[in-house]
C-alpha cells in the first residue's frame, strides 16, 4: 500500500485541539461550532418506528434474518428505483447496491481500476483523493475557482480516458452543476471515453429544477456511476446506508462494470442490517419523504441566517441556497489557519480551514449550517459586524 503518498489528514483533530486549547484558556467562553458536516436533526417518527419494528421481527423465530443480501433488499432498491422514477429517471431496481456510507462506496471504487488518470476538483471531499492516491492512481486536479463559478468544465486539452469525480452540490464548496455544466461532461466523458462518478450524497438540498441525478443528463448510462446516501437527506449520518448506481451499460477501457462492482462488494461486505435497511426504506415512504423535506428546509433556513450575517458584514462567500454549505474567502493576506483563528479569538466560532480539502482550498473556511437553529443563531449574531 502506498501510504506514503497520503498527505496527513489532521484536519479535525487539529481544529478540535485548537478549541479545546482555547476553552481551556478561556473557561467561561461559550465556543459554537460552525465546522462540524454532521446532522443534527433527529430521525423521522416514521423511520425510527420502521426500524423498531424490525428489530422486533428480529427477535421472532417467523421475523429473523440472517445475513442480509450482498446488494441490498429488494423492497429497498426498488424504492430507491422509485425515487429516481419521481425524477422522471427510469433506474432498474438492480441497478441500485445498498452499502452502509458513501464513504464506504468511494473508499472502495478506485479498486475497479488499474494504472488510471483521475481528475479531481481542488478542493474536494478527501476520501477520493486518498483512496486512488492508495490504489496508486494519477491524480490531475481541476482547479474549483470563483473564475469558474467553482465548478470546473471539462479539460480543453488532454482528452485521455479518465475517471472523473463530479460532486453535486459540492463539499466543500455549496455549489451545484446546472443542466449544460453537467451535460459538457458527458459530452467529454462519452467523447474520451472517461468514466463519471457523480456523487449525489447532498443532492436532497436541490431546488427541483437543477439536475439531482446524473442520468437526468441524456447520455450518461453508458459513461457514469452515481453514489447516493441517506446521511444528508434523513439523517442517517449515525445509522449508516447509502446507495450506488451501476447501470449495466457503463464501461471503461472496454469493461463492463457492473459485474466488477458486483464481485467487488461481494468480498468487501456481508451488506447492511435489516432494520437499517427498513429504516432507509421508510425514509423514502410519503411520510419519510415530508420529513425529509422539513430536514433540508430547516438546514437552508440555517444557512440562510449564516448568508445574512456574511452579507452584513461583507464578506465574500459561496453556496448556502441548495447545500448546506458556505465556503467562505478567508480576509485579505490570512491564510486558511490564521482566519480560523481569528474565528475562534474573536467570535469564540471554530469553521473548517479550506487546505483540509485540497489545496485549492487555502485561503477559504467551509461554514456547516448542519447545527442545531439555537447555535446557527447565536453563531450567526456573532458574524454580524
Ligand atoms: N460524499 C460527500 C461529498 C460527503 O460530503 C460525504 C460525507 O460528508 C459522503 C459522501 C459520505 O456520506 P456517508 O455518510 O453516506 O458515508
Amino acid at each position: 500500500m502506498r501510504f506514503d503518498a497520503l498527505t496527513p489528514t489532521y484536519l479535525f483533530r487539529e481544529m478540535e485541539e485548537r478549541a479545546a486549547a482555547y476553552r481551556e484558556r478561556h473557561p467561561d467562553a461559550e465556543v459554537l461550532s460552525l465546522g462540524i458536516g454532521d446532522v443534527t436533526r433527529p430521525l423521522a417518527p416514521c423511520v425510527s418506528a420502521a426500524m423498531a419494528r424490525a428489530a422486533g421481527e428480529m427477535a421472532t423465530a417467523a421475523g429473523f434474518h440472517g445475513y442480509p443480501p450482498a446488494f441490498g433488499y429488494d423492497f429497498l432498491r426498488e424504492a430507491i428505483a422509485g425515487a429516481y422514477a419521481r425524477r422522471g429517471v427510469t433506474m432498474e431496481a438492480d441497478t441500485v447496491y445498498i452499502s452502509d456510507g458513501a464513504k464506504t462506496d468511494a473508499a472502495l471504487l478506485p479498486r475497479l481500476f488499474d494504472g488510471v488518470t483521475v481528475y479531481l476538483a481542488d478542493p474536494c471531499y478527501p476520501v477520493y483523493r486518498d483512496a486512488h492516491l492508495l490504489a496508486g492512481h494519477r491524480i490531475c486536479t481541476l482547479d474549483a475557482t470563483a473564475e469558474n463559478g467553482y465548478l470546473p468544465p471539462p479539460p480543453e486539452r488532454g482528452r485521455d480516458a479518465a475517471i472523473v469525480y463530479l460532486t453535486s452540490p459540492g463539499n466543500p464548496i455549496g455549489v451545484a452543476y446546472d443542466r449544460a455544466g453537467l451535460s459538457a461532461w458527458v459530452r467529454y466523458a462519452r467523447q474520451s471515453g472517461s468514466l463519471l462518478i457523480f456523487d449525489a450524497a447532498y443532492a436532497a438540498y436541490l431546488p427541483s429544477d437543477l439536475p439531482h441525478s446524473i442520468y437526468e443528463i441524456e447520455g450518461s448510462r453508458t459513461c457514469a456511476v452515481e453514489l447516493g446516501s441517506f446521511s444528508k437527506s434523513a439523517g442517517f449520518t449515525g445509522v449508516r446506508c447509502a446507495w450506488s448506481i451501476f447501470p449495466d451499460k457503463v464501461t471503461f477501457g472496454g469493461v463492463q462494470l457492473a459485474p466488477l462492482w458486483r464481485r467487488l462488494k461481494s468480498i468487501s461486505s456481508n451488506g447492511v442490517s435489516y432494520p437499517v435497511q427498513c429504516g432507509a426504506a421508510a425514509a423514502l415512504t410519503p411520510a419519510g419523504r415530508a420529513a425529509t423535506e422539513e430536514h433540508v428546509r430547516y438546514y437552508l433556513e440555517n444557512a440562510a441566517l449564516l448568508a445574512a450575517a456574511l452579507r452584513a458584514s461583507g464578506t465574500p462567500f459561496v453556496g448556502g441556497t441548495c447545500s448546506p454549505y458556505l465556503w467562505v474567502t478567508c480576509p485579505r493576506g490570512c491564510t486558511a489557519w490564521e482566519t480560523f483563528t481569528r474565528y475562534l479569538n474573536e467570535r469564540q466560532l471554530v469553521v473548517t480551514p479550506g487546505g483540509g480539502f485540497g489545496a485549492g482550498g487555502e485561503g477559504y473556511i467551509r461554514l456547516s449550517a448542519l447545527g442545531t437553529r439555537d447555535t446557527v443563531r447565536r453563531a450567526a449574531e456573532r458574524l454580524c459586524p
